[in-house]
């Protein structure tokens, strides 16, 4: 540092209660709309969230929830989870979104991992947390659309109705505000924490027009989850820019994600290709039963997008924006927005862009290695992993787990295989990690191997990802039996499904001699991708 110059800039802290505050102030008035399970809509504010979290925060201090304290959530996207997503980190401690479609030993296992105090539940989900309550001793079970049957549970809004609203306190940008758990390939999920100066940055960039573009003018409906990487962050961004905000809660069938589309006037909306999937099929069979004149932009990502998606809604006149990201990456880590000379471009040149995972979003730095672990040349022919850094790039896990997927030099490894255009555009090729994802959500293929393999009739097992129209990718398990060994794959489903959820079990299950193998020992599951895919 050079003695003859300082920087004046304040240094002010980056937090989520800034965003909250802002929400508060600003777009008071701005909506947020609840579709409840039952399918009735109901309305509130930003502004009325953001002081309703005032006193949320108090009666979880109450509690004895401190900072640094995780607090659970079971919830769907609904203004309830909006304030907690505001409430919980602004009063220092961090929230902890929970997969209801997780297995129970899954689910006792993260929450133990994290270590969650207190659970605050959906009621319609208060049968997937029975499952593993036994798990954990949570000081207090809180019920959010309480019917008052649960035993031993708190309800949401008697404890609102009892709390004073609370100032909020000055907290270092460093915390952690939030976490969120992600699939492993092998073992146990991990755990990602975000701080708030991670999240606050991700809002800001994620607003910009290039991005996922959310301005005052929006009405933003998030279908991805908010229990998954933060529902893309959009609660975030919508309640920064003052975007009108739509939860879908738990219907996200076709006609439900579309009638909200059109009745509640939605600009952008954002989720995995399945969803979008069905969505097309019901506008190509009724083409002209939703007007959404509205509707700009559908951001798709989690899966790769493919071509006829994008066809599919350009005939209705429905614009499929790709964008890449994981949980590790808060998530967003690239947008493929067309470039300016493409507008004139041929149809093909323009879907084979389209197609492509997108450039890195401002600050994320992204390189590709090989197996050699030579940086591969942005020529759109070298493949590598693709390897990221940044400032809601996560550079470890909780309980310091993982560390294979950290590079000594400290950038993070994707397990995504790309290639990279002169320009910085990625395409993801192949997966070097051995997951399978189906329908936006993660299944690992180790854990169903090794499950198959405890099976007494089978010798070895090999689960690849094969392509499936609707959910994107599906299980398929490729079995050696034992010498003179039967199993039908009945009986293998039944004992897979005694460790893993229905929809996370192999749709099919095939018979072989032996596995084909590398040089190493490894099962070299291209060769099988190439056997079944089409099979
Ligand atoms: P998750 O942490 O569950 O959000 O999953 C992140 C992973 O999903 C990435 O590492 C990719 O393998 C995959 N993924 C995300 N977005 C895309 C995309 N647009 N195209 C292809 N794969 C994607």
């Amino acid at each position: 540092m050079n003695p003859d110059i300082a920087s004046g800039s304040m240094d002010h802290q980056l937090t989520l209660t800034g965003i909250v505050e802002r929400a508060e102030r600003f777009h008071a008035g701005q909506a947020v709309i609840s579709r409840r399970p039952s399918g009735a809509v109901s309305r509130t504010t930003f502004g009325a969230c953001a002081s309703r979290a005032r006193r949320l925060a108090a009666a979880l201090r109450s509690l004895g929830v401190g900072v640094g304290d995780r607090v659970a959530t079971l919830m769907w996207n609904q203004s309830e989870h909006l304030e907690l997503y505001f409430a919980v980190p602004a009063m220092g401690a961090v929230i902890h979104t929970l997969n209801p479609r997780l297995f129970p030993d899954e689910l006792g296992f993260i929450v133990n991992d994290a270590g969650d105090t207190v659970i605050v539940v959906d009621e319609s989900l208060l049968e997937v947390f029975e499952s593993f309550r036994a798990t954990r001793d949570f000081a207090h079970i809180i019920v959010v659309n309480h019917s008052g049957e649960a035993a031993g549970t708190l309800d949401y809004e008697t404890l609102l109705a009892h709390a004073e609203p609370v100032e909020w306190s000055a907290l270092d940008e460093r915390q952690p505000a939030a976490m969120c758990y992600t699939s492993g390939t092998t073992g146990r999920p991990k755990g990602v924490v975000y701080s708030h100066r991670a999240l606050v940055l991700h809002s800001l960039v994620s607003a910009l027009p290039d991005q996922l573009a959310v301005s005052a003018r929006d009405t933003v409906l998030p279908v991805v989850p908010m229990f998954h990487a933060n529902a893309w962050g959009l609660p975030y961004a919508a309640a920064l820019a003052g975007a009108r905000l739509v939860l879908p809660g738990p219907r996200l069938d076709p006609e439900s994600v579309l009638d909200l589309c059109a009745n509640e006037h939605v600009t952008m909306t954002a989720g995995v290709p399945t969803v979008w999937m069905g969505m097309l099929a019901a506008l190509d069979a009724e083409p002209d039963r939703w007007k959404l004149p509205e509707l700009d932009r559908l951001i798709v990502g989690g899966a790769a997008v493919p071509q006829s998606m994008f066809e599919g809604f350009d005939r209705h006149g429905l614009t499929v924006v790709q964008a890449w990201g994981m949980t590790e990456t808060a998530p967003l880590g690239a947008v493929c927005r067309l470039p300016e000379h493409l507008d004139t471009g041929g149809q093909d040149e323009r879907y084979g862009y389209r197609t492509r995972q997108g450039v890195a979003s401002p600050f994320v730095e992204i390189r590709a290695r090989d197996d050699n672990g030579e940086t591969i040349a942005w020529d759109d022919a070298a493949m590598g992993e693709l390897e990221v850094r940044g400032p809601w790039v996560t550079g470890s896990y909780h309980g310091g787990r993982g560390a294979e997927n950290f590079t000594d030099d400290g950038w993070f490894r994707t397990g995504d295989v790309v290639r990279i255009d002169p320009h910085g555009c990625i395409r993801i090729c192949d997966r070097s990690k051995d997951l399978v994802k189906s329908g936006g959500e993660w299944i690992s293929s180790v854990d169903l191997e090794n499950q198959l393999m405890s099976h007494p009739s089978v010798a070895q097992a090999a689960v690849i990802a094969v392509p499936d129209d609707r959910w994107g990718e599906r299980p398929l398990a490729v079995v050696v039996l034992r010498d003179n060994a039967t199993a039908s794959p009945e009986e293998l489903r039944d004992h897979l499904a005694e460790e893993f959820a229905k929809w996370q079990l192999p749709d099919r299950v095939e018979f072989v001699a032996a596995l084909p193998c590398s040089a190493t020992g490894k099962f070299k599951k291209s060769e099988l991708r190439t056997m079944f895919a089409t099979a």
